[in-house]
């Protein structure tokens, strides 16, 4: 046995206290749970991105040949750097029943009372094997959990349920949009600004991409609404957030890159908006570009990829949860999380976690004691389950 049982408010402390923000290494927190779990017994798998300097950790507690419960969640935070904090982001600070910090929200409050009850779960005779689940950079593009959802269909985990911990109030969540984002670089040709004839003006043919995008965007708005979803809004969203470029006000542009992305509804073809933009590119921009000079180019990268979270309605997992919630109900999402990944690869998934997401990547990131609490009770629930026949 561990040196010591943590209550959920000490290991909340605990997890937070690991500056975790996407940019830095994630090991210190990996490998703190990984020692804490070994004193239970439990075998932990990590599995590292290619710098070896992040981890995802999975752990199964429980019978191998059983499929089981998924409790999945993200170590990674998002940067407190400009923000206005009134205390340390890292030390939780506990006041007028909320605990501050870095994470509590989202989405260590979730780990964390998952990991207090590790030692329950270790002892008692489960007939349903709980699995553990962190990720490592999922606030910048959902990025390390294919890597552990591929390790786990090579260990043969086959989940009854994957319940994602990001904060819904403990309500229960079966559909999200999918993010699809993207930077494109138009490269044009330098010339003196009175010789624009001569020139290939990069903004100029980037501001036509953004206007093409943006008009993709209206038509998503008008003909494709589905107000019954849930969402808002109800349709598919796109969006261009940065734009850069040029050198001086009396030189052509040489460059101009901006950013992109679209929400998709979940259930849409994941690609046509991608598809749709690259022919206008090649079809239309281009040729103009090349018409001046052929060593002009428009280069588009992916920088993420969060499938969307399709609803299953009453699905084992989501009426699992429904129950293990008490809630009559589900509800849906405006953000992306990994749930939409866990299922791609063919599992049921949910989400229904402790916090606000209204709390979520702002200065004085806090939860409410109550909603500790409710996810305590919800994790004696799915002990109580996992260890009936
Ligand atoms: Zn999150």
């Amino acid at each position: 046995m561990p040196d010591k049982r943590y209550s959920s408010i000490e290991m909340i402390k605990r997890l937070v206290s690991f500056d975790t923000t996407s940019t830095a290494s994630n090991l210190a927190l990996i490998n703190f749970v990984a020692d804490y779990l070994a004193a239970l017994g439990i075998d932990s798998h990590l599995i590292h991105d290619e710098s070896g300097e992040k981890a995802n950790l999975y752990a199964t507690i429980g019978p191998r040949d059983v499929p089981g419960i998924v409790l999945s969640g993200h170590t990674d935070v998002v940067p407190v750097d400009g923000q206005a904090w009134d205390t340390d982001p890292f030390e939780v600070v506990e006041k007028e029943n909320r605990l501050y910090g870095r994470g509590t929200s989202d989405m260590k409050s979730f780990i964390a009372i998952a990991l207090a009850m590790a030692p329950d779960f270790a002892t008692r005779d489960l007939k349903t094997p709980v699995h553990f689940a962190l990720s490592f950079d999922e606030e910048v593009g959902c990025l390390g959990a294919p890597l552990m959802i591929r390790k786990m269909d090579q260990l043969g985990a086959k989940p009854r349920a994957v319940i994602v911990g990001e904060p819904t109030q403990m309500s229960v969540v079966n559909a999200h949009k999918g993010v699809y984002s993207f930077i494109t670089t138009v490269k044009g040709l330098e010339r003196h600004s009175s010789e624009t004839h001569r020139g290939v003006n990069a903004i100029a043919y980037g501001a036509e991409l953004v206007n093409f995008l943006t008009t993709v965007g209206e038509e998503m708005r008008d003909q494709q609404s589905d107000p019954e979803s849930g969402f808002d809004p109800p349709f598919t969203t796109v969006h261009v957030g940065t734009m850069q470029g040029g050198t001086a006000q009396n030189i052509v542009p040489l460059n101009c890159i901006f950013s992109w992305e679209y929400r998709l509804m979940p259930g849409e073809d994941a690609s046509d908006i991608r598809n749709r933009f690259q022919a206008h590119v090649e079809r239309v921009v281009l040729p103009k570009m090349h018409a001046v000079d052929e060593t002009t180019a428009i280069e588009t990268e992916v920088r993420a990829v969060v499938p969307g979270l399709v609803p299953e309605d009453g699905s084992a997992a989501e009426a699992l949860v429904l129950a293990l919630a008490r809630k009559n109900s589900t509800e849906v999402v405006a953000y992306g999380t990994e749930a939409g990944q866990f299922q791609e690869a063919g599992n049921q998934a949910v989400i229904c976690g402790p916090g606000s997401i209204a709390q979520a990547h702002k200065p004085n990131e806090y939860i409410d004691l109550g909603e500790v609490r409710a996810c305590e009770i919800f994790m004696r629930r799915l002990l109580d389950e996992v260890c009936a026949a």
